[in-house]
């Protein structure tokens, strides 16, 4: 069917659809590449209108030749029309919230982690693994358990305690390891090389990686198959980022829908700002950091796909921004009082870039922006601790009335 080889990002060598993620000639990202040519647009459209209620109602775009199923359906989340985001923002009349908490394990790392299990299980693996900054440990461990596989996830030993514990429930082998996300991952990617285990994020990449490419067909559908203006995108790795783009182009060159790319807004946290910081500096390289910032879900601190990120927003005529941790907070906040969603820190560190671009008043009022939330606020609860006042009375109509305001920290 469409799906052709994987192909090298770099040299453009070609390998076969297997659990391979380097070039063994540059040592390139490989890629999966498709043939999309004698593709039936209409019928393509209508496949996708009549598929089932998740991501794999895109099968036709993602690595497989047979549409796969899972016990754990992923995709088809809302998108908000923000209005009230909007009129804060100066008078912004077209900001839409896609609000990727609302998936199984409540952030987006679920279409990764679902393409990738899909691929292994093709491929004949029965152990899942992964190197995650917490998102990607909930959806491993999940996924597994919804498919009988067995699952090893590795973790920094200092994330969120509520991350850890929506990880180990599901009954996986959980592995703190001392260290930074770039030490896990270090120590994973080692562990690939010898275990015959399929690593989500490493060996399956390739693979993973295309699920984010659901996030762009989702908007462009929802949309009613209209592209929209502007997207703002956390960036981690650079992943989601760069293939939020490649599934814009794809459905533009192929004629599915009709209109220019969107700028491409990325967002970090100043705390782990390697791609914004390379940006600023206007280089094409990333200076690898060590990550200090509440948004450890961002915070890796050598970015693999922070050159393609930078392309991509220069290419596009976007940006990529960073911003504090008390912008963090505040952006949280925003979300939360003018939607109603509750975002974890990432979400907070888009929404405080959307409000940096919409200050500088770089945004049409008419224009439709697409602002990516790709984590639940639940997650991360210290990020909302003592950022809002909370009073304690008797019961009784008179201490209501009369009470003197007392603060109680929550
Ligand atoms: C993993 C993650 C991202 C983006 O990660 P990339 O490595 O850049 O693909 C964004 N938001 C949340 C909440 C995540 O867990
Ligand atoms: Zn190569």
């Amino acid at each position: 069917m469409a799906v052709d080889a994987l192909k090298c990002k770099e040299c453009g060598q070609t390998y076969p659809l297997e659990a391979r993620f380097v070039c063994e000639h540059c040592f390139g990202p490989l890629e999966v590449q498709y043939d999309y040519s004698g593709m039936d647009v209409e019928e393509a459209k209508r496949k996708i209108q009549a598929g089932p209620h998740s991501i794999w109602r895109y099968s036709d775009f993602l690595p497989f030749s047979e549409p796969p199923k899972s016990a754990l359906d992923t995709g088809l989340t809302p998108l908000i029309h923000a209005t009230r985001l909007g009129e804060y923002l100066g008078g912004l009349k077209n900001v839409y919230i896609k609000n990727d908490a609302a998936n199984p394990t409540h952030s987006f790392k679920d279409r990764v982690v679902s393409v990738a299990l899909a691929k292994a299980v093709e491929l004949g693996y029965t152990v899942i693994a992964c190197a995650s900054t917490g998102n990607l440990a909930n959806a491993v461990a999940a996924h597994a358990a919804a498919a009988g596989l067995d699952s090893y996830v590795f973790i920094p030993t200092d994330l969120e305690e509520q991350k850890i514990l929506a990880t180990g429930v599901y009954g996986t082998e959980l592995v703190g390891v001392r260290g930074n996300y770039d030490d896990v991952n270090r120590l994973c990617t080692e562990l690939s090389a010898e275990k015959d285990w399929a690593f989500v994020n490493i060996n399956m990449r390739p693979y993973y990686s295309e699920g984010s490419k659901t996030l762009s067909y989702e908007v462009m559908e929802q949309l009613g198959w209209e592209v929209p203006d502007r997207v703002v995108s956390p960036i981690a790795s650079g992943s989601l980022f760069t293939k939020l783009h490649k599934g814009y182009s794809e459905w533009i060159d192929l004629g599915l829908v009709h209109g220019a790319i969107p700028k491409f807004h990325g967002a970090q946290a100043s705390g782990c700002n390697p791609v914004a910081h390379a940006f600023e500096e206007g280089k094409d390289f990333c200076q690898p950091v060590k990550p200090d910032t509440i948004a450890k879900s961002l915070a890796i601190g050598n970015p693999a796909d922070g050159p393609y990120a930078l392309d991509v927003a220069r290419g596009t005529g976007g940006t990529i921004e960073q911003v504090t941790d008390d912008e963090i907070r505040a952006g949280i906040k925003l979300l939360a009082h003018t939607t109603g969603v509750f975002t974890e820190t990432a979400g907070g560190v888009t929404v405080a870039t959307l409000k940096k671009i919409a200050d500088r008043g770089e945004i049409d009022p008419e224009e439709r922006v697409v602002v990516y939330i790709t984590g639940e606020g639940l997650k991360t609860l210290d990020a909302a601790r003592g950022t809002f006042e909370k009073y304690e009375i008797d019961a009784t109509l008179d201490a209501f009335n009369t009470f003197v305001p007392t603060p109680v920290t929550a």
